[in-house]
């Protein structure tokens, strides 16, 4: 999107994603020299927080020295404060901009392109000689957001989980940006203020990416979609009859803000699986959450989705306050009652900002070996992090190594319209599976 931006307003763009291609930061910087760049652009990755910042660090420092003269800014979608912590925590950068990235990435070329001092640009983090200085956002209209520049990088270097996607490539689009809940844990939380594009720019953006790559599996990335009930029905209704032939989408939903006729008009629109975040089915858990949502509503949900056709996939927390590894076992058990299609199980970890009390963070901030960086966080109901990461293997024994579950699965994939491509789906998923459950993965 920011280089779809920069683009549209007539700049010269390339977009490398160096974890596509090398790790060397030597070949990194001959990379950014062989440009011949005006100006570098370092995207800041939330789930790299700490580690993150001192990799990110390095590189900016190692691109300041190759390239003499040429600003080298970070950019994210953070709110102001944590914008201004992540510039702290990267003191080779000249700057860090924030808010909606896409629109002070080009009042900040066109500056450049100006020959200004790159201090006064909205929404940015700037260092000056009294210390960082935040600039406020300019008001933005999301519909004026580009189409991402997806030919600027290899989307099919990309994988999606097996239980959220189909075969072949998945293009994502998002028609909101946020979420209005306030669940602790959530990377959200770093995060502007919850926004939504209108119904015809995200039918503009299925029909353009189709006709621009040929595109019929999306994924509709919104962290939560159907946070407004009337806007998602108007673009169920209005997807169906004016968007491209043939295409799929999935989502990620809460199961208090679907209902019968809204999971119709998705599948009508030709959405076919939906993620419930539900984390827990232990009330306790989810109220120190901070998750505001109702447990009565998840077994409806799921039950009503799968009669229209869905596919399901339940995502579960383990490691929540107020929670204990009995209510964990608990919530796995009235989980495979559900009968959801999938599940996923995460041990909490947090970027250690603010630690909910009853409980204390441990761990290195290490995402290669548990599920993202961050610092595992074990409640005070629980023996430590160990335990957690056994409740989880656990959880995912119990889900997916059940023998009628197995049947299930091997039987939808015998009678759906294409078996060998749910075969294949299959096999990927469970293998993943089976690596999560013998503690593998
Ligand atoms: S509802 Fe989902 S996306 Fe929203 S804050 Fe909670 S966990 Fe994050």
């Amino acid at each position: 999107m920011v280089a779809a931006a920069l683009r549209e307003s007539g700049h010269d763009v390339s977009v490398v994603d160096h974890h596509t291609r090398t790790t060397s930061l030597p070949a990194i910087v001959a990379d950014a020299k062989g440009r011949r760049p005006d100006l570098l652009l370092l995207m800041h990755s939330d789930y790299n927080r700490l580690i993150g910042a001192h990799v990110l660090d390095r590189v900016a420092r190692a691109l300041k020295e190759a390239l003499p003269g040429v600003p080298v800014w970070g950019y994210g979608r953070l709110d102001a404060a944590h914008a201004r912590r992540a510039a702290e925590k990267v003191p080779s950068l000249d700057g860090m901009l924030f808010d909606e990235p896409e629109f002070a990435a080009v009042a900040l070329a066109e500056d450049r392109a100006r020959g200004g001092s790159l201090t006064q640009v909205p929404g940015s983090v700037v260092r000056t000689d009294n210390g960082v200085v935040v600039h406020r956002p300019d008001a933005v209209e999301l519909d004026a957001a580009p189409v991402p520049a997806w030919d600027l990088v290899p989307p099919a270097a990309y994988e999606t989980s097996p239980h959220q996607s189909m075969d072949g490539v998945v293009w994502p689009v998002l028609a909101s940006r946020g979420c209005p809940y306030p669940c602790f844990f959530c990377e959200i939380q770093m995060r502007p203020a919850y926004r939504t594009r209108s119904v015809d720019a995200v039918i503009a953006e299925f029909v353009e990416v189709h006709r621009r790559y040929g595109a019929t599996n999306f994924f509709l990335a919104d962290p939560t979609f159907a946070i407004e009930r009337e806007w998602a029905m108007e673009f169920c209704r209005r997807l169906a009859a004016e968007g491209p032939p043939e295409i799929r989408w999935a989502c990620m939903g809460r199961t208090d803000r679907v209902d019968a006729e809204l999971l119709r008009a998705m599948v009508d629109a030709g959405c076919w699986n939906i993620l419930f975040g539900i984390e827990s089915l232990n009330p306790l858990a989810l109220e120190a959450a901070n998750k505001k949502l109702d447990p009565t509503t998840i077994g409806p949900a799921i039950r009503s989705a799968r009669e229209v056709g869905l596919e399901v996939v339940a995502s579960i927390m383990i490691g929540l306050p107020g929670d204990t590894p009995e209510g964990v076992d608990r919530t796995v058990s009235q989980l495979i009652a559900m009968e959801p299609d999938f599940a996923q199980f995460f041990v909490v970890q947090l970027g250690s900002d603010t630690i909910p009390e009853g409980g204390a963070c441990v761990s290195e901030w290490d995402g290669s070996r548990y599920d993202f960086w961050g610092h595992v966080y074990v409640p005070d109901g629980f023996d430590g992090r160990d335990q957690l990461l056994a409740l989880r293997r656990r959880a995912f024994r119990r889900f997916y190594l059940r023998p009628w579950y197995v049947a299930h699965r091997l039987g939808r994939v015998a009678r759906s319209g294409s078996p060998m491509m749910q075969l294949r789906r299959t096999a990927r998923g469970g293998l993943i599976a089976l690596k999560l459950a013998t503690g593998r993965a």
